[in-house]
């Protein structure tokens, strides 16, 4: 329901409950972030019911270290409001507690409906791929793995490959084991917006999320993927080619 997303050069999980807090206001059953402290795992945190207990879990997010990571509200479509289907979810297995180290290739949190999941899901499966949650989202962080690994490319190839698959809507903030520093993000009918400021990168599902922060953002266009670290963002199409959008100056207060 609520996503947001930091790079750059001050601790991510406060910043990112922070903005969670802000986006409160849409509604959700459970939280969860991924942080990485340079080339380690990421570190997943979840919690079922309201974000102070996500807050708590992590000292305020102070106990997270790390200065690249990506945060979830979940209003949940596919499976129960519980802990095993909070995000951010994985492209390997995950600990029922969802918590800790993570050793997958991919990490990510989504908001909308991949309407397609269960052909999807058939697939990896039949693949070789195993399923700990009954998210449609899961699958979508697999389904991206599997094209990541498949045909061995980079991150915005393979987010395009699995574009072209799924049907339904999204905003996706995903993060690679091999591309610390790096959130990369994708939509399709579901908000997204990146903002820049004093050498960081935001993103956030809704612009008040990142407001305190910067008053410059893009806007994601439906099927556009992003590649954003701490001094840079990209834009690309679906082909994979690199597009340029233009910057937005907010001139409104939430
Ligand atoms: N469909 C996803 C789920 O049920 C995302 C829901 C959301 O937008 O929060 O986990």
């Amino acid at each position: 329901c609520g996503i947001v997303g930091y790079t750059g050069h001050v601790q991510a999980a406060p910043i990112l409950l922070d903005g969670l807090a802000r986006l409160e206001y849409r509604g959700y059953d459970s939280a969860g972030l991924a942080v990485r402290d340079g080339t380690a795992p990421a570190e997943v945190v979840k919690a079922t019911g309201k974000l102070y207990h996500l807050a708590d879990k992590t000292d305020q997010g102070r106990a997270l270290p790390g200065n690249c990571g990506i945060g979830h509200t979940r209003w949940a479509t596919h499976g129960d409001p519980s802990m095993v289907n909070a995000h951010p979810h994985v492209s390997g297995n995950c600990t029922g507690s969802g918590c800790g180290p993570v050793e997958s290739d991919v990490v990510g949190v989504h908001n909308g409906i991949i309407e397609n999941f269960t052909e999807l899901k058939e697939k990896l499966l039949r693949h070789d791929y195993a399923f700990y949650s009954d998210t449609d989202t899961e699958v979508a962080v697999k389904l991206v793995d599997y094209y990541y690994k498949k045909y061995k490319i980079g991150p915005v190839d393979a987010i395009t490959r699995a574009m072209v698959r799924i049907r339904g809507s999204y905003a996706l903030a995903l993060m690679f084991k091999d591309y610390p520093d790096e959130i990369f993000v994708a939509r399709k009918d579901s908000p997204l917006v990146i903002g820049t400021a004093d050498g960081a990168s935001y993103l956030a599902s809704d612009v008040p999320a990142i407001l305190k922060y910067t008053r410059n953002v893009y806007y994601i266009d439906n099927l556009q993927v992003g590649r954003i670290s701490a001094g840079s963002v990209k834009f690309y199409d679906l082909n994979g080619d690199e597009i340029q959008l233009p910057l937005t100056e907010i001139t409104w207060d939430a």
